[in-house]
């Protein structure tokens, strides 16, 4: 199956033979040709699936038919995070660039003015998040009187995150005849109330969720919780670790784990929600560009990145829910990329990990890194009692130098 067959207008195509896009991939299959009849579409697809081109190639082929207007967008999308929008955007001004249609990124964290002017002049495309998108609405910057098409891209995302009542007073902004189209990794019921109340007889689309792309090889590293850290580093200490995504459960695990690589010598950058937008943003420019080869992030900061070409990623936390396990393992092998994802398992996580088997459908292999000193004992149990203390033949500093020696 190529792109041909959706008879796109002739900048588009041009703009795919530039970008080497041949084949649509499965969720472009199914989206395209509803999108492009302007049915509502509810896609169930994580990012790295190819769903950016799904809403947006059916959609430029619409805007473009009729012409560039450049005032009100004709069409928004909005999305969770500053990062994913500027992901949006990037994409769409590639599949965009041999037409006239204009297209504006808004997003927080950034200064309103050069937001205000774009929006002024006038453009075809809004690319949002919800919050700063309202505060233009509310000086009235921008009106959504002309929106024919509305994208909600990772909607789960934003429930989570607290978007809705943004989202709500959104949608109701925009004209009640338009076309919706809302993407989502899962599809929670808080998700289909939504897809209810906004959208007309959406066609469902949907990818396996639940299995990750097959380049993708998985292994669990067992692990007592004392020497994680430990085999963290050497493990990113191999030769074919190019690049490695690290996820950790908390922002507090996030700094240590970043912290302790850095005494190890290895180059890091870390993300996690308590980062201002423009840290995020630099930690972010370090990895792409290759100067930390490691970015070491909290769930939330890394849900929806697209990052070409990780070659590793690393579970240091187990993740809680089991699809957060499928979402952060997608990071690796993109659309033609191989990829491994290692996940350091400790006996309180199996539990965790049964249910992301049983998710699986199938068993991950349990590797051990030959050359790794397992049989360190943990401080916990080495810790000397008082008592011990004061037997000990070396006196109290010998009890306590010892212990020291192997908490090191
Ligand atoms: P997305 O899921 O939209 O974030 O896309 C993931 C990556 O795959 C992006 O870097 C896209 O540019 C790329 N991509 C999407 N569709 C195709 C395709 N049909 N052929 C090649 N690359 C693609």
């Amino acid at each position: 199956m190529s792109f041909e067959q959706f008879n796109f207008h002739e900048p588009l195509r041009r703009a795919l033979r530039r970008m080497e896009f041949e084949d649509p991939t499965p969720i472009q299959v199914q989206a395209i040709p509803p999108a492009l009849e302007g049915r509502d579409v509810l896609g169930v697809a994580q990012t790295g699936t190819g769903k950016t081109a799904a809403f947006v190639l059916p959609s430029l082929q619409r805007l473009h038919a009729d012409g560039a207007r450049r005032r009100g967008p004709r069409m928004l999308v909005l999305a969770p995070t500053r990062e994913l929008a500027l992901q949006i955007t990037d994409d769409t001004r590639q599949f965009a660039q041999y037409t006239d249609l204009r297209t504006a990124v808004i997003y927080g964290g950034a200064p309103l003015g050069r937001q205000t002017d774009q929006l002024r002049q006038g453009v075809d495309l809004v690319i949002a998040t919800p919050g700063r998108l309202m505060d233009h609405m509310e000086r009235r910057n921008v009106r959504l009187d002309d929106v024919q098409i509305l994208v909600l891209d990772e909607a789960d995302r934003m429930l989570d995150m607290g978007f809705l009542p943004d989202i709500e007073s959104i949608v109701r902004r925009t004209p009640a005849e338009r076309q919706t189209m809302l993407f989502s990794a899962t599809m929670p019921s808080a998700i289909q109330a939504l897809s209810y109340r906004f959208m007309k007889k959406p066609v469902r689309v949907e990818i396996d969720n639940a299995r990750p792309p097959e380049a993708i090889r998985q292994q669990i590293y067992p692990v007592p919780k004392h020497l994680k850290q430990s085999l963290l580093i050497a493990l990113l200490r191999q030769k074919d670790v190019e690049s490695a995504l690290v996820f950790t459960r908390t922002k507090r695990h996030a700094d240590v784990v970043a912290r302790k690589l850095r005494q190890a010598g290895v180059s890091v950058t870390e993300m996690h929600g308590g980062f201002s937008q423009k840290d995020r943003g630099q930690a972010l420019d370090r990895f792409r560009s290759g100067k930390a080869r490691v970015l070491v992030a909290t769930n939330i900061a890394a849900r929806g990145l697209d990052i070409d070409g990780i070659s590793h990623v690393v579970n240091f936390d187990v993740p809680d829910e089991a699809e957060d396990y499928v979402h952060r393992i997608g990071r690796t092998a993109r659309v033609q990329a191989h990829g491994v994802a290692w996940t350091l398992v400790s006996p309180d996580d199996e539990p965790q990990i049964m249910a992301i088997e049983y998710l699986l459908g199938e068993k991950i292999e349990r590797v051990f890194l030959t050359g790794f000193e397992y049989a360190v004992p943990s401080p916990d149990w080495a810790k000397p009692s008082v008592k011990a203390i004061l037997r000990s033949p070396s006196g109290p500093q010998g009890a306590l130098s010892r212990w020291k020696s192997l908490t090191r």
